[in-house]
């Protein structure tokens, strides 16, 4: 599943393609995404031009004139440059043409993806009003989770998953950013010290922060539109290692389900 680090090296990936350009073609071959691509689709983004593209969340915003173009890409949708002669495939549900011949691709075979139309003020969208704060953001500290947590019994890697409490924090990167603190998963959000947030909350920054670096290298494929983007899974910590030496105290690290979710970590390392 496209993670937060995906999302934005695709943003990163796509802006100086199509930033500042206006779309001039829009071929929707499949409306039926999560929720259908709205019949006036095509009519809204013909002719406007791309300011820039923001992403809040896993969302991206593509900002043209009075109004946005939300796209996510699900459990398995993805945006990619392609040459306008490329033939479609069964999964490429949509293409916007843009005046300098660039081609995007919307391709998503489980079609749990988005692509919808916002008017006006985006905060008030109801997909985005309720959505915590920014993981690389100056709003998202220990203090913040700390006191979103208070009286919390729900587990602090279910709580940090919470889209609410903080976006973009996925399975895989809960698991590592738990490691890196030094903290159980299973403990109860709400027993944790301010403290430990601290430490939470940074190692949640430096683990979606590497992830975003090690996507970057992958940006030149990306633009060149010889593949898709890749899962960053830079060399995982706890991740996908049940049963392996943990790196740090060489113990065994074990697997655990959490709200349908596996969850690994280290019995030595984390308390
Ligand atoms: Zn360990």
């Amino acid at each position: 599943m496209p993670e937060l680090p995906e999302v934005e090296t695709t943003r990163l990936g796509l802006l100086p393609q199509v930033g500042g350009r206006s779309i001039i073609a829009v071929k929707v071959r499949d409306r039926r995404l999560r929720w259908p691509i709205p019949r006036d689709l095509e009519r809204r983004l013909l002719g406007s031009k791309v300011s820039t593209i923001s992403r809040r969340g896993k969302y991206l915003l593509w900002h043209l004139g009075e109004g946005f173009l939300l796209t996510h890409l699900g459990m398995s949708g993805s945006l990619r440059v392609v040459s306008d002669s490329a033939p479609p495939t069964r999964h490429d549900h949509v293409d916007l043409t843009f005046e300098n011949g660039k081609v995007i691709r919307y391709t998503d075979p489980r079609r749990f993806g988005a692509m919808l139309w916002i008017d006006g003020p985006r905060q008030q969208h109801p997909l985005l009003d309720s959505l915590g704060p920014e993981p690389l953001s100056a709003e998202f500290d220990g203090e913040h989770l700390f006191r979103a947590s208070r009286g919390r019994t729900v587990s602090v890697k279910e709580f940090i998953m919470n889209s609410r409490v903080v976006v973009g924090v996925g399975n895989i990167y809960a698991s590592e950013s738990l490691f890196l603190a030094g903290i159980r998963p299973t403990r109860a959000a709400g027993k944790l010290s301010m403290q430990q947030y601290q430490s939470l909350a940074a190692a949640i920054s430096a683990t979606l922060e590497r992830a975003i670096r090690a996507g970057g290298s992958s940006l030149r494929d990306y633009v060149q539109a010889s593949g898709e983007l890749g899962y960053f899974q830079v060399d995982a910590s706890c991740y996908d290692r049940e049963g392996l030496a943990c790196r740090r105290c060489n113990g065994t690290i074990k697997a655990i389900r959490q709200g349908q979710r596996s969850t690994y970590f280290c019995p030595g390392c984390q308390k």
